[in-house]
């Protein structure tokens, strides 16, 4: 079966960043589930694997800006120190913010004894990925799947 709309696949892959660091991968564990066109993984992997089959293989690299997108300067923001309920506080520590848009994952990238500065930013933003992707499996979604738009099972959602 060939990769289109609605085509559930898995796959297996190797993500590197620029310096050709590895930041991820399936390998040893069950491949990754997603459902082809609904948005379940980063654009440009999505379009790099429309028309695959099973079996294939290919090196990708996906700019930034189709991957986790740009990295944006207003989502670093310096927060007052007494907001955070945390007695402890360290850079490289994670929160959940919320924000006008629901929660955001943020870092505390410094610190002083007033002020704390945060990033909002996914970790992945402004980074051109590569990835080495195996195609797995492609199978038809079942009536479930296409309902909830996404993957059922291993490496998709349990419930
Ligand atoms: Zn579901």
């Amino acid at each position: 079966m060939i990769i289109s709309e609605n085509a559930v696949v898995l796959f297996h892959y190797t993500l590197t960043d620029e310096s050709g660091k590895e930041l991820d991968s399936s390998t040893g564990k069950d491949p990754l589930a997603y459902m082809h066109g609904h948005k379940n993984i980063i654009p440009g992997l999505e379009k790099e694997l429309d028309g695959k089959t099973e079996g294939d293989v290919m090196i990708v690299t996906i700019k930034a800006a189709e991957a986790y997108g740009e990295r944006q300067d207003q989502m670093v923001q310096e927060v007052p120190r007494k907001s955070f309920q945390v007695e402890e506080m360290e850079v490289g520590m994670r929160f959940e913010a919320q924000t006008p848009n629901g929660p955001v994952s943020v870092v505390v990238t410094g610190l002083t004894d007033e002020m704390v500065s945060v990033d909002g930013n996914h970790p992945l933003a402004g980074k051109d990925l590569t990835f080495d992707v195996k195609v797995d499996t492609v199978r038809e979604a079942t009536e479930e799947e296409l309902e909830h738009g996404h993957v059922h099972g291993p490496g998709g959602h349990q419930h």
